[in-house]
């Protein structure tokens, strides 16, 4: 077969264990996931009154321009209809971001660690990756306004950062915005942007007016609860829209993902008290880190990155083994970190009493 040279030795994404496969392996009653960001308290209760309700053939195709929810969200977000994309999650949306710009001899600029699948993407479309490390967890945007010349068709941001937590403040992305060149695309990726409390943390819908060549992503994955029904979106005016809905699949996103996620964005209550138990629960996160006197990255997502200075496949391998699955840093650029993703009050106090028991079996074998 005549596969391109850049995918041969491409890893492929590493999903995590299936709980079910844990419970076997460790004869374990119940598994608590606290690895991939998803919400402890699910979705809206209105989204199961929705589907208990539906009477609808499955037969026939999709709406591809998905109307319904496509009007739902332009009232919602105040913008118009014909600046929406809406995708396969989005992780779609990347790929099509990527597929409608990149290519050998461009190149494209990102941070360093960052959401995987920016450079994944861009590693099949065989452009060139100009990686720019984090500084204290953060991107830096200096550093990446330095990579961008002539050959460069996207930059991506991610606020706040996967699998840091960190976020860009307005003055900085203003900043940064102001500089780059018109004609590069900017993606600010906002898939934890509903789990924000910061002051100084940009309204993403102000900038996308004020700057024509920026694309804002988000996700009905993460706290809508919604990850299962695959929907995510994109906002830009619309030379940008209309220069990627070639590149879109005609029938992306399904009808239960389209009818769930207009009825999740109905109710802003459910999204204001998980944003609210979120950081009740990053406060328990901090605690504990406090306490052992492990660091962390302050969080403004649902997840929390924390350093425990020891190999994190073992930390995870001891966390799995007391039921609770987390993340290894060490996919994800921080060998001796774990990203945890916050859970209910129990669940947090579960996985904290197992990291406790962790760090006194260590120090006793350190002894
Ligand atoms: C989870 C996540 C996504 C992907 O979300 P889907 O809509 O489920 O594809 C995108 N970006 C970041 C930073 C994420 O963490």
């Amino acid at each position: 077969m005549k596969w391109r040279e850049q995918i041969t030795d491409l890893a492929v994404y590493e999903p995590g264990r299936t709980i079910e496969a844990v419970k076997k392996q460790f004869g374990l009653d119940s598994i608590v996931k606290m690895a991939s960001n998803e919400n402890p308290f699910g979705y809206s209760p209105k989204v199961d009154e929705r589907l208990a309700s539906i009477h609808r053939s499955y037969t026939l195709y999709p709406d591809g321009y998905a109307t319904s929810l496509r009007e739902e969200a332009a009232n919602f977000l105040g913008v118009d209809e014909k600046q929406l994309i809406f995708t396969n999650g989005t992780d779609e949306l990347i790929q099509i971001i990527s597929r409608a710009l990149l290519e050998p001899g461009k190149n494209t600029v990102m941070a360093v660690p960052t959401f995987s699948q920016y450079r994944h993407n861009a590693v099949i479309e065989g452009a060139e990756i100009r990686e720019v490390p984090l500084r204290d967890g953060k991107h830096d945007l200096d550093g990446m306004l330095a990579q961008i010349d002539e050959n460069t068709a996207v930059v991506w941001v991610c606020s706040p950062n996967n699998p840091t937590g960190t976020y860009t403040s307005e003055k900085e992305i203003t900043a940064f915005l102001d500089q780059v060149p018109e004609e590069v695309l900017v993606v600010l990726d906002e898939a934890y942007g509903d789990y924000v409390v910061a002051a100084d943390y940009y309204d993403a819908l102000e900038l996308y007016r004020k700057y024509s060549n920026l694309i804002v992503t988000r996700t009905f994955s993460k706290i809508y609860g919604l990850a299962s029904f695959r929907v995510g979106y994109g906002i830009a005016n619309e030379a940008i829209i209309r220069g990627l809905e070639p590149v879109r699949p005609p029938f992306n996103t399904n009808v239960l993902g389209q009818m769930v996620a207009a009825e999740a964005l109905r109710d802003q209550e459910f999204v204001r008290k998980c944003r609210k138990k979120n950081r009740r629960g990053l406060q328990q996160f901090y605690d504990f880190c406090n306490r052992a006197g492990l660091g962390y990255y302050p969080s403004q997502a649902n997840f929390i990155l924390i350093h425990f200075h020891c190999d994190a496949d073992r930390v995870c391998q001891f966390l799995m083994k007391k039921g609770f699955i987390v993340r290894s840093g060490r996919p994800l650029g921080f060998p001796e970190s774990i990203r945890v993703t916050v859970g209910s009050e129990e669940q947090n106090k579960g996985v904290i009493h197992a990291m406790e028991t962790f760090l006194e079996t260590t120090a006793k074998i350190n002894r």
